[in-house]
């Protein structure tokens, strides 16, 4: 995919693919299935990952009261004012969307695809610990009538890291499901986080080496939002602890890029935090600017993604 580099973004960027790929503009429809998460009620752990606030990493999903349909409908309403588009993404975000019965599971993604033709991908968010055979057979089937991907929370590969986060699943449970997926032909999107406490900048480029050797689709990197109501908001007012600056996360980031094939599209290099909840860092909600820094800082070092791979 290299051709979708350029002068201006050295990297794969998730728009040039989408443009690429559909030649049109894509538009991404975040829908609440209303799913919980085995790391908040008490399979695996109550406390939840020590970030996720109480939406369940879901602070843009849809309204789980209204059915899929008027959550789609909304969602395309909310944006239409920005630009007009036919084609879509459903995207399951809140909770841990493979986390059920597979009955449960096909009934409500055959129910999203249907919603209407323009609906080209699933996009399901989830854990490792919540794939395995059986709900891979069914994706692969709902993959047979909508392309399906899955996007795979993973943060950090380093155990120390996981255990403060209270992410209560191992590199071994990221490795079974990637493969199980990979094996399916379903495309995966691995989410990371720079900045974790108490993480320096050789692990965080060590994390996306490490994910560099399996077949990926798609990476998410963000910078760690701490936000009021979190575990990790209550440790970071009673005891602040170091952030990363602007100027480190670009530096962070570009490294971890050139590290990475040029096959894998660069979904997302910032995240989303809601306004009144976010603690620090600030800059972070200056997404224009901090894409800007990134590529401000590959085009004067000639860095390119996968330069170091
Ligand atoms: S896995 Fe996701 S939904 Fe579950 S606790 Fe962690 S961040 Fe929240």
């Amino acid at each position: 995919m290299k051709h979708l580099m350029n002068h201006e973004k050295h990297y794969i960027t998730f728009n040039n693919y989408l443009k690429d790929r559909f030649h049109d503009k894509v538009f991404r429809v975040s829908l609440n299935a209303g799913f919980t998460c085995p790391n908040r009620d008490g399979l695996k752990s109550t406390k939840g990952c020590i970030y996720c606030s109480n939406k369940l990493s879901g602070d843009f999903a849809g309204d789980v009261l209204d059915d899929f349909s008027t959550q789609f409908k909304k969602g395309v309403e909310l944006e239409s004012h920005k630009w007009q588009s036919s084609t879509y993404i459903a995207y399951l975000q809140a909770g841990t969307n493979t986390y059920g019965n597979v009955e449960q599971l096909r009934k409500i993604y055959n129910e999203i695809i249907n919603i209407n033709k323009f609906i080209k991908v699933l996009s399901i968010a989830t854990r490792p610990d919540c794939i395995n055979e059986e709900i891979v057979n069914l994706l692969k089937e709902i993959n047979e009538k909508c392309e399906v991907w899955i996007e795979l929370g993973f943060q950090t590969m380093h155990e120390a890291t996981s255990l403060f986060i209270n992410k209560c699943y191992t590199n071994q449970d990221f490795e079974y499901a990637i493969n199980l997926l990979n094996n399916a032909g379903i495309k995966v999107i691995v989410h990371i986080i720079n900045g974790l406490p108490y993480e320096t900048k050789e692990m965080m480029v060590e994390t996306a080496k490490y994910l560099n050797q399996f077949n990926l689709f798609g990476i998410k990197i963000h910078m760690l939002h701490v936000m009021k109501d979190t575990i990790l908001g209550d440790l970071y007012l009673k005891e602040p602890f170091k952030l990363l600056s602007l100027e480190e996360f670009v530096e962070i980031t570009v490294e971890q890029l050139r590290y990475l094939n040029t096959n894998i599209v660069v979904h997302r290099l910032t995240g989303d935090a809601p306004r009144d909840l976010l603690i620090e860092p600030i800059w972070t909600l200056k997404k224009f600017i901090v894409l800007n820094e990134i590529d401000k800082y590959m085009r004067k070092h000639n860095y390119y993604q996968g330069d170091l791979c």
